[in-house]
């Protein structure tokens, strides 16, 4: 196919005129289209996670990314991907999007997976296999060996969700990306970078598949405002640093808080920015939590997490208000 040539893509470099592209001459700089590949804040991501910018892909959220690897590599109707279970939303929404058969594969009780049962549920219409590590909902990274047998056994695409990687005493499959033509790695500002509001994801990946992504999206698909946001926000490394530092202690806290709590069953290992806790009564605590107006995600009705809450760590001021409210429900049982 051939896709879109914005006025800028025919045009590279430094001029001072610019009569190509039907703007107005008034109200810069917001009168001019955006960089379409956003060359500036790739070269920044590459400095800072060590990736060249060819392999990089920056979208809308990470959201972006995950509906076009449905458009790029999956056929509707005929075509199928398999997904681990419980994990990230998304990947079954953007597969029912576009049509494409979703196929779940159970987590074991630790919510570890085993590259065989995955290769099990695939056929010769498998496309993609969607593995999340750090997982959502459950927390835990996934195991690091399994991965690799499964990017040197599958012939699709892996994706690979490392929205929580900052988080995690793991390392990022980011390093060893170019031994793997298969992989495709997710990040996000959204998380550890605390930008969810200018919707910045990236994917790492082959420049092969990377040029099919710049192919397929929309040919603005980053706004200027986020494309500014996000240098100053890469600029900001050490704020990052510093704020993962105190989510990390904050979240030893937390767990130590939840566990002396009678209605707290389990308390699940987390590599990420939120713990997930099986209680006595995830409905009812759910519901008392929001009267009081706190709010955290109630994931009782999904596969394998019967009776638990994710919670989100917050600031010390939060997660004591949080545990404060909690006893109180605990007291009154
Ligand atoms: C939060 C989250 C994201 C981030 O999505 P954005 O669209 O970049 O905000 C991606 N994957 C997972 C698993 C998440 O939990």
């Amino acid at each position: 196919m051939q896709p879109y040539s914005c006025a800028r893509d025919e045009f590279q470099g430094e001029a001072s005129v610019y009569l190509d592209a039907n703007e107005s001459p008034f109200n810069g700089p917001f009168n001019r289209y955006p960089d379409p590949l956003q060359n500036a804040v790739k070269e920044k991501i590459g400095k800072i996670k060590k990736i060249r910018p060819q392999h990089i892909f920056l979208g809308n959220g990470s959201d972006e990314a995950i509906d076009l690897v449905y458009r790029a590599f999956c056929e509707p109707r005929i075509d199928n991907v398999v997904a681990i279970e419980p994990t990230y939303g998304m990947y079954k929404v953007c597969a029912a999007i576009n049509d494409v058969e979703y196929r779940k594969v159970l987590l074991d009780e630790d919510f570890q997976f085993t590259a065989q049962s995955l290769l099990d549920a695939t056929d010769s219409h498998t496309k993609v296999i969607w593995l999340c590590s750090p997982n959502n909902p459950t927390g835990n990274a996934l195991n690091r060996d399994e991965i690799i047998r499964l990017l040197e056994s599958f012939g699709g695409i892996v994706v690979l969700d490392e929205a929580y990687i900052d988080f995690s005493s793991g390392e990022s499959f980011t390093q060893i990306l170019n031994n793997f033509p298969n992989l495709i790695i997710l990040q996000t500002l959204s998380k550890a970078w605390g930008s969810a509001a200018i919707r910045l994801g990236m994917a790492f990946a082959s420049p092969e598949i990377i040029q099919v992504f710049n192919k397929i999206k929309y040919p603005y698909n980053v706004n200027l405002l986020t494309q500014q946001q996000a240098l100053r926000s890469l600029a900001n490394e050490k704020q990052v640093i510093y704020w993962k530092r105190i989510i990390l202690e904050e979240r030893e806290k937390l767990i130590l808080d939840l566990s002396a709590l009678n209605m707290v069953q389990h308390i699940y290992p987390t590599d990420a920015n939120f713990v997930l806790v099986r209680v006595d009564d995830a409905n009812a605590v759910y519901q008392k939590l929001v009267s009081e107006g706190i709010i955290v995600r109630n994931r009782n009705t999904v596969s394998l997490c019967l009776g638990c809450l994710r919670i989100t760590v917050g600031t010390a001021e939060e997660n004591q208000r949080l545990i404060s409210e909690l006893k109180n429900i605990d007291a009154a049982e």
